[in-house]
């Protein structure tokens, strides 16, 4: 269920429209002839963003795979300087064909940066692709243009594309593979691509007009700079282990916060026997489940890992019967769950029943929470203070408790 949310996430609803918007565009005509002037110094402009951007970053395969819809709006502004003269057919070939196949062969190596071994070889392999792209615009000829047209399946797929059977299917085998692939990782710039290619396929296989195409151009590179944007914003923000906001985060939200609010510190209990048992890699699962739980905090509540094994959560304008009662299950769900330590011969797949089996074995989990409510001239800082003292008088209490002043 969580990975559909996922899947679902602003991002991708962010690309989706913006492809979205573009073929709307296209479809009725919204931006007259003239106006195109304007999209292509945008589509520029912002292609040279993403590049120094995914630099910046050390993005190699955002790098590369955006220098060929960077290449191929080249080609269409300039044909004469670069071609002495570019052949219409030519384009409509080799644009998609060499697109599809170099997202595909440049996406599947590894990302391990620009400036690396890896980011060499990627940027290598793009520019030889692409070299061969130009050489294809080049020196296309009738016998090309046939073999590229011969039908390879028994029933044609002509009437659903612009282009032949053979680059459709190319298309189609790379944005399954590397949507495929793109699941396995959780930032952006391994998701952009995946939208990146579907932008650019879109004009290149059905409208073919070089105007679509460059709105569609345009709309990569937006992508690949919001994705960017998206990671960038992600490692200042999110805490690294557990993935929940940072305590970076926190401190942000602290300058745009109001009036009333409430600060719970919440402190796993006898945290560091799990450390000293189980050793530090099952510790930072234990981590990992109590941020997870804590993240779905009910009534507006919203949590931050503060550091270690303490975490904090916020909430804005609530009334405190309401956070009392959200913290309360939290707590008492985190004890009912428990952690559960698997053997290290276990099974690929957890056991149905838990208790039954040797395998696992449940260990005992809680945490202690302290409350406090914001007041008249008192900081975000000195809040957090008593609700460190009200967790403190929790721990004093016995733990699993939670505490308010
Ligand atoms: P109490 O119930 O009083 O809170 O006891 P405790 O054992 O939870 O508290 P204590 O402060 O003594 O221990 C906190 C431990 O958390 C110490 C530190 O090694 C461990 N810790 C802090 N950050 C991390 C982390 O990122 N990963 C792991 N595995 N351990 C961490
Ligand atoms: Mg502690
Ligand atoms: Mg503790």
């Amino acid at each position: 269920m969580q990975r559909i949310k996922d899947a679902l996430s602003t991002f991708h609803a962010l690309c989706f429209g913006l492809i979205l918007l573009a073929l709307i565009t296209v479809l009725f005509r919204l931006i007259p002839t003239y106006a195109y002037y304007f999209v292509w110094q945008s589509t520029f402009v912002s292609f040279m963003i993403a590049i120094l951007l995914s630099i910046y970053f050390n993005k190699s395969k955002l790098f590369v795979l955006l220098l060929f819809p960077l290449f191929f709006t080249l080609c269409l502004a300039f044909p004469t300087s670069l071609f002495t003269k570019l052949s219409v057919p030519a384009f409509w070939h080799i644009a998609p064909l060499i697109t599809a196949l170099g997202y595909l062969l440049v996406y599947s190596l590894q990302e391990r940066g620009l400036f690396s071994s890896f980011g060499i070889l990627r940027t290598t392999l793009g520019l030889i692709i692409l070299s061969i792209g130009y050489a294809g615009l080049k020196y296309f000829s009738p016998i090309i243009q046939k073999a590229l047209d011969t039908p390879i399946l028994h029933v044609s797929l002509q009437g659903l594309s612009k282009a032949s059977d053979f680059i459709l299917i190319i298309t189609v085998i790379a944005l399954g593979f590397i949507f495929l692939i793109s699941m396995l990782f959780e930032a952006q710039s391994q998701k952009a691509p995946f939208w990146m290619l579907l932008a650019q396929m879109i004009p290149l296989l059905f409208l073919q007009e070089s105007n679509d195409v460059i709105l569609f151009s345009l709309v990569a590179s937006i992508i690949a700079i919001s994705a960017l944007v998206h990671d960038a914003y992600r490692m200042a923000y999110a805490d690294t282990l557990t993935g929940i906001p940072s305590r970076r985060a926190l401190e942000e939200r602290f300058l745009r916060l109001g009036s009333h609010y409430i600060i719970a510190m919440v402190d796993i209990d006898f945290f560091k026997k799990f450390n000293d048992k189980f050793g530090h890699d099952i510790g930072d699962d234990v981590l990992k489940l109590v941020a997870k739980e804590l993240s779905h905090v009910k009534n507006g509540g919203r949590a931050y890992r503060y550091g270690g094994e303490e975490f904090t959560i916020l909430f804005s304008g609530k009334k405190k019967e309401d956070c009392v009662i959200a913290l309360e299950e939290l707590r008492e769900q985190i004890f009912r769950r428990g952690f559960v330590i698997r053997d290290k011969n276990r099974p690929e797949k957890a056991p149905k029943e838990m208790q039954q089996s040797n395998a696992v074995k449940k260990e005992r989990l809680s945490v202690s929470i302290g409350m406090a409510m914001s007041a008249k001239g008192k900081t975000p800082q000195e809040v957090i203070k008593l609700a460190d003292d009200a967790l403190y008088k929790a721990k004093e209490s016995g733990r699993n408790c939670l505490i308010c002043l």
